[in-house]
């Protein structure tokens, strides 16, 4: 996108943010996200003279779930994320045995095989060609899924705009792991101090109550910083070569990350133009 473009696309979000406009529905329910196969989502997204299509990078508690959501509002992209599929499906009575194998590694804190999770996003990647754009979070996780979602996102004729890496030093890292709280109806992500709910236990949006992640306990927050670091730090290698890797430093509230995000892809798109 031109400079041109993007003030154009820039002086429509701010625009559309103040009125509340801009965003996927709240009530779109993904449903070719969570089901797959032929699923169609309740709220068909608007095609835009401008659709990101991002990738969220960044180590378990960063915030990459409260930026997905963010993000999602203000450039209209879906929220694509593969943790969000696992932990829906294991609400499923009687899952396939692949399926069951999935969820006893993520049980363990451990990473799904790269086979199973790219088959799961393959068989969702009519998502990746969406017109409204999206934005991954939690996929790719290692070199080979990165490999896998580039002949993917060839195959659906598009492309990454850029691949945003949040970074934290780990002691915060920890701190905002072990006070997240989700809700099990919506999903949607809280933290006991620094993003508490209007009434403690219960969901702002859809009065689900808030759980702690069994992912969120400190023997599996060790397992998964493990594997982050064997598995996912090569990654940011990969994009980087690539030249698609834009790091943001990821402190303070969760809107002035925000606003350093769309910065970082405002400076990338006016460096792409010189
Ligand atoms: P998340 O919500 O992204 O932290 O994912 C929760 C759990 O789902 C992870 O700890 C893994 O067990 C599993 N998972 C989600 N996405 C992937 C992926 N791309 N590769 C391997 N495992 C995944």
């Amino acid at each position: 996108m031109d400079i041109v473009e993007w003030s154009r696309w820039e002086s429509e979000t701010v625009r559309g943010r103040a009125k509340g406009e801009i965003g996927m529905d709240a009530t779109n329910d993904r449903a070719a996200w969570f089901q797959g196969g032929e699923a169609v989502c309740s709220v068909t997204p608007e095609a835009r003279s401008r659709a990101f299509r991002l990738v969220l990078l960044g180590p378990p508690g960063v915030g990459k779930g409260t930026q997905a959501e963010l993000l999602c509002k203000s450039l209209g992209t879906c929220h694509l994320s593969t943790g969000d599929v696992f932990r829906a499906a294991s609400c499923q009575h009687d899952p396939s045995p692949a399926l069951r194998s999935a969820l006893d590694a993520m049980r363990r804190g451990e990473l799904v095989s790269d086979g199973l999770v790219v088959t799961m996003v393959e068989e969702r990647s009519g998502c990746l060609g969406c017109c409204g754009g999206f934005l991954l979070d939690g996929f790719p996780r290692t070199v080979s899924q990165a490999e896998a979602l580039d002949d993917l996102l060839v195959r659906q004729g598009v492309s990454l705009d850029a691949v945003l890496s949040y970074e934290l030093p780990l002691p915060e890292i920890v701190d905002r792991l072990s006070g997240r709280r989700t809700c099990s109806k919506c999903k949607a992500v809280y933290h006991v101090t620094a993003r508490p709910p209007h009434k403690e236990g219960i969901c702002d949006l859809c009065a689900g109550s808030l759980i702690q992640r069994e992912d969120d306990r400190p023997e599996s927050i060790r397992v998964r910083m493990q594997a982050y670091e064997e598995s996912t730090r090569p990654l940011a290698d990969y994009y980087e070569r690539s030249g698609r890797l834009v790091a943001v430093t990821a402190d303070g509230a969760p809107e002035d990350i925000l606003e350093r995000s769309l910065r970082e892809l405002q400076a990338r798109a006016t460096l792409a133009r010189h």
